[in-house]
């Protein structure tokens, strides 16, 4: 199973994409220009930042007061959680759908209808805390993130109704979804105070690690450009990552790929993305800059253009048993857990009685890597097939 999955790593790299990775010189120009293009396109400031983590617990910085509680997705990635966290802020997490993997309005107002659960911490003597979220009761909500979860937008309108109802600021993190638009045809990121980037491994953007935020809106708090610079073990890690992906599945044939692969990870030369650390003071590597750029002004101007494809399946660990032995890396999972990946999943406390959807579908979820073709995918999709659940 594990080489499968070390196989997948920067499959998603072709051969161009790959060396102009490996040698591309960034300057500080570049940086300059990323800034200028978001800033206009997002209409905002905008900041790069070492990844999108960091980039996200500055934006919740710069409106939020610590303590206070912020609603997330109830199926994300640890890296929203550890940018909650590093801002000081409350996680509160909402349940999802199977048909969107976002969470719903429904969802949204039995968090709210939650929060006005006064805790025992807080006051009254007999809250049992049960499945709840022991951090977040008592407290309203002071804002949302809005996720766009693979690349299904959001009902925007309703989140937007809901969030002024409830006087709630929302953030919108692009790391599954730039470029992608709302069904009222807005484009994602126009819409929230502010607005966080990852450009990370597989997302939307990817230049293997780097991250960028936008304020839109006037911000209680100043916050400070990263300036540091990258360590230079961090630097050469994200510009061999493509390279290092290649070599591994090139050498497939004589199965040696996934061990070296592995090997790799163990000595720290390729790391895999949940363990990208959060830093705030570190900025971008220029060179993750100019590729950030190119790949924005890349980005198709119309219609939906999900990252991943999903699809929830019964016993999935037999089907990804299928797909492994059909050739097909599919390993990589967004998300196997409601909040993952598996190895820190323990250390967020999630409310899973709250979240039973959530639990489902990280349970059932099957979910299409970018970089098979339409074509490719024929045979993988036949084999998924057999396994589907039914909606019901
Ligand atoms: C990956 C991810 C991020 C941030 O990722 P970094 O690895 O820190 O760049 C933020 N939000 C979501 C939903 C993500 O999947």
């Amino acid at each position: 199973m594990a080489r499968h999955y070390y196989l997948g790593m920067a499959a998603g790299y072709s051969g161009v994409d790959c060396l102009r990775h490996t040698f591309a010189v960034g300057r500080q120009k570049d940086c300059d220009e990323l800034v200028s293009y978001l800033s206009n396109k997002y209409d905002g400031q905008a900041v790069l930042c070492k990844n999108g983590r960091s980039a996200l617990a500055l934006a919740l910085m710069a409106y939020f007061e610590p303590g206070d509680a912020v609603i997330i997705n109830g199926f994300t990635c640890y890296a929203v959680y550890e940018a909650v966290k590093a801002a000081k802020l409350k996680p509160v997490f909402a349940d999802i759908s199977k048909e969107s993997l976002n969470y719903t309005l429904e969802s949204l107002e039995d968090v709210m209808a939650d929060s006005s659960v006064v805790s025992k911490k807080n006051q009254d003597a007999d809250f049992s805390g049960k499945g709840s979220y022991p951090d977040a009761v008592g407290k309203k909500p002071k804002g949302i993130i809005i996720q766009n979860t693979l690349g299904n937008p959001v009902d925007i309108v309703e989140i937007e109704k809901f969030a002024k109802k409830h006087d709630l600021m929302m953030i919108e993190d692009l790391a599954h979804c730039a470029g992608v638009r709302y069904r009222d045809g807005r484009e994602v990121g126009t819409v929230g105070v502010a607005v966080a980037f990852s450009f990370g491994k597989d997302k939307s953007i990817d230049t293997v690690s780097g991250g960028a935020l936008v304020l839109r809106d006037p911000c209680k708090k100043d916050i400070k450009a990263p300036s540091e610079s990258p360590k230079v073990s961090e630097h050469l890690r994200a510009r061999f990552y493509p390279l290092f992906g290649a070599i591994c599945r090139g050498l497939t044939y004589v199965k040696l790929g996934g061990a070296l692969m592995r090997l790799l990870v163990k000595i720290h030369f390729v790391e895999r993305s949940a363990d990208n650390r959060l830093d705030m003071t570190q900025r971008i590597s220029k060179f993750e800059a100019k590729l950030a750029l190119r790949q924005f002004k890349g980005l198709k101007k119309t219609g939906e253009l999900p990252i991943r494809g999903f699809n929830l399946v019964r016993d999935r660990s037999e089907v990804l048993a299928k797909l492994r032995k059909a050739g097909y890396y599919f390993d990589g999972l967004w998300y196997e857990k409601p909040v993952s990946p598996e190895r820190y999943y323990k250390k967020v406390h999630f409310p899973e009685a709250k979240c039973p959807v959530a639990v489902e579908v990280a349970e059932q979820i099957v979910n299409t890597p970018c970089y098979y073709s339409k074509k490719d995918l024929i045979g993988a999709n036949k084999i998924i097939s057999e396994y589907k659940e039914e909606n019901e």
